[in-house]
């Protein structure tokens, strides 16, 4: 599996992201709308009869979501290419939905992380978790039910937690403290239509009592390489021009977070929130697990630096 198969592909789907999942009016979405119920603006072709126009009509929170791929396996693979519309199963189809969604998003890391050559440790185990987690999502819906997905998440998180250490440790300083787990969310943190409504609201794992860096509301031009804010709450923090190469961002609250011109090469930023963080200049070209969502939520322009594996939004400004 390539990272070709964990992009959502609209074309093959039959529009599941915009019936199976749940939204409630915010600044993300105009109207609510309950699990199952199909978007008003969903039209009988599949297609968004907005597409062109969501957040100016009230619907940015289509704009920042990504299957990793589930929709067009669920519509052709699990229900062999019927449509919701016409299928007895629509409602299995929903429940599958997220549940694939979930097994995709982890094996979208794991394809990452099997790219890392200073991972290579932790090679084998990955390619074994792939296999894994790709025979779990080739399941029937009523096997695809009873997936304990957080159960698969956490063994996967353990495994990328040995990647993230391994392609960080040349930025580690005396200063960054261990990895010893904060109030991250977990290693499938990425914003979805229903994540979105919580803000990037921890599901899971309060602080654990770690240790972390004095976090400064300003950092501009600093040098912070390895520093570890994980989970951090850098709401609006000033970092223009940072070094932060290898630093641990897991689960980091960046909202609105002034990054341009920072280096994050080396960064591992799974789970990060990255709404309306300004990426403008940044360097990311090595940052570590990053995903479609994550950059669709920030701002970035033509001068932002990105993993070979990830393009920049259409919406970024030239
Ligand atoms: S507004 Fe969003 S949920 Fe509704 S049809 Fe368009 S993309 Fe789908």
């Amino acid at each position: 599996m390539t990272f070709a198969g964990l992009r959502g592909d609209c074309g093959q789907c039959f529009g599941l992201c915009c019936v199976a999942l749940p939204f409630a009016v915010s600044s993300d979405f105009a109207v609510d709308k309950a699990a199952g119920e199909p978007c008003r603006n969903l039209l009988a072709d599949s297609r968004c009869s907005i597409h062109d126009r969501l957040p100016a009509a009230g619907f940015r929170g289509c704009t920042v979501f990504d299957c990793f791929g589930a929709g067009q396996r669920v519509s052709q693979e699990t229900f062999g290419g019927r449509d919701w519309r016409s299928s007895p199963s629509a409602s299995a189809m929903f429940r599958t939905f997220p549940v694939v969604r979930a097994l995709h998003e982890l094996l979208w890391y794991v394809t990452e992380a099997l790219e890392r050559a200073d991972a290579a440790d932790v090679h084998d185990e990955l390619r074994t978790a792939r296999k894994e987690i790709d025979a779990v999502a080739s399941g029937t819906p009523d096997e695809l039910a009873a997936v304990d997905v957080n159960a698969l998440r956490d063994a996967v998180n353990a495994l990328l937690l040995r990647v993230s250490e391994a392609v960080r440790a040349p930025e580690a300083t005396p200063g960054a403290t261990p990895d010893a787990g904060s109030r991250e969310r977990n290693a499938a943190g990425s914003p979805s239509r229903t994540a979105r409504q919580g803000a990037g609201a921890s599901s899971r794992g309060k602080r654990r009592g770690a240790k972390v860096a004095v976090v400064p509301r300003s950092g501009k031009h600093a040098d912070l390489r390895g520093v570890n804010w994980r989970g951090e709450d850098l709401v609006g923090a000033s970092l223009r021009g940072a070094d932060l190469r290898g630093a641990n961002l897991r689960g980091a609250c960046l909202i609105t977070a002034d990054l341009r011109d920072a280096d994050l090469r080396r960064a591992d930023l799974i789970g990060a929130d990255l709404r309306d963080t300004d990426l403008c200049g940044a360097d990311l070209t090595d940052a570590l697990f990053l995903t479609v969502p994550q950059l669709a939520a920030a701002r970035g322009d033509a001068a932002t630096r990105l993993p070979r594996h990830l393009d920049a939004p259409a919406h970024w400004t030239p």
